[in-house]
């Protein structure tokens, strides 16, 4: 049994295995970066789902290291000036707002806000030394922190904490969520921007980017639902931006090849070198090229971005789910601070690590 890192139930179902050696294969042929070595001599890696909150992650749960962010980092799309998600968070920060920004890069939202007339104060966390300098000289303030660390000593400080294509990248889920909740003030909002698992990413494969150690976490729009629960935050809103003009081709050719592996009747791996994946994709690309130009704003699904707007209570209405695990002393029961009861199963297993990011 295998614990989720987020709820702590002990039912953990696998999705999909693939051998590790053909993910380092792709990442080496995409970008030149190799990533075997960050999965502790495992040969396999397995996309897993939480049958109790519907969180997916990858086992072993490996993020990357300082060589390959190195190797990422001077790709033109990794710090991306502009993000969809801050049109949508936008809404949410009242003027005089004191923000915080978990993984905020060289401060881009920051800027964003300042052009948004919106009077605020602003503060950002985040591991690169060199986005902290980017930032200060433009006058934005970023620390080099965990948002556990500074939870710790800024406790009901903030109206607004925003996270932006950051936990995908988190080993310690629980935590990171915790100590964003704990920053927030009574009636404070918080705004987790993610690679949404039920857009038609879900769907590709070979897209190294949303493979571990990039991503390793996918959420559903289910999963908030759950995650308001267990944090004890209401969820306000959750909405998926549209389909990006430069995604539409993408959109076509990844559900073409989709398309060709269902009318083939052959199981499309996450990961795939072999012929049929390399055939598939020449039709896919022609469709895609021509398709893509039929595609507008009315026409469009919605595209790889959601954005998830949670309310941190004015009083706490029950206290946060410290876990749903089953362990032996409690025959599967575990009480809820509330006097509830749920019925789990499964061991315990610590996934030890810590992750905050500011990669696209
Ligand atoms: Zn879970």
């Amino acid at each position: 049994m295998v614990v989720c890192p987020f709820c702590s139930a002990g039912n953990g179902v696998v999705l999909e295995s693939f051998p590790i050696a053909d993910l380092d294969a792709l990442y080496r042929r995409l970008y030149k970066a190799p990533v075997a070595r960050l999965f502790g001599g495992r040969d396999v890696l397995s996309l897993m789902r939480c049958v109790e909150c519907d969180l997916r992650w990858y086992e072993p749960m490996a993020g990357g290291d300082e060589d390959f962010y190195n190797t990422l980092q001077h790709k033109p799309w990794y710090y991306v000036d502009h993000k969809h998600e801050f049109d949508l968070a936008l809404p949410c920060i009242e003027p005089g707002s004191a923000v915080l920004e978990v993984g905020s890069g060289k401060g881009n939202f920051a800027r964003f806000l300042q052009n948004s007339g919106r009077p605020h104060r602003y503060t950002g966390l985040d591991f690169s030394s060199q986005a902290q300098r980017m930032a200060a000289s433009n006058g934005i303030d970023i620390r080099i922190q965990s948002i556990q660390e500074f939870a710790d000593s800024h406790s009901d400080v903030y109206d607004v904490v925003c996270a932006f294509q950051v936990l995908e990248h988190v080993v310690e889920i629980r935590s990171f969520l915790n100590a964003v909740a704990q920053a927030l003030k009574p009636g404070g909002l918080m705004l987790i921007a993610v690679p949404s698992e039920d857009s038609y990413i879900s769907q590709s494969n070979n897209l190294a980017l949303n493979l571990p150690p990039h991503h390793i976490s996918r959420y559903t729009d289910r999963w908030f639902t759950h995650a308001a629960t267990i944090l004890d935050m209401e969820l306000l809103r959750v909405e998926h931006d549209p389909l990006q003009p430069h995604h539409r081709f993408d959109y076509i050719y990844q559900l073409t090849i989709a398309s060709i592996y269902k009318l083939m009747r052959r199981r499309r791996p996450m990961v795939d070198h072999r012929w049929m994946n390399w055939l598939a994709r020449i039709p896919a690309f022609m469709l895609g090229k021509f398709l893509a130009q039929g595609l507008g704003p009315h026409n469009s699904p919605h595209g790889h971005t959601v954005l998830a707007v949670f309310r941190k209570p004015l009083a706490p209405t029950r206290g946060p789910i410290e876990t749903i695990a089953n362990n032996d002393s409690t025959n599967g029961e575990v009480s809820l601070p509330n006097g509830d009861a749920t019925t789990t199963k499964g061991d315990s297993m610590n996934i030890e690590g810590n992750a905050q990011a500011s990669h696209a």
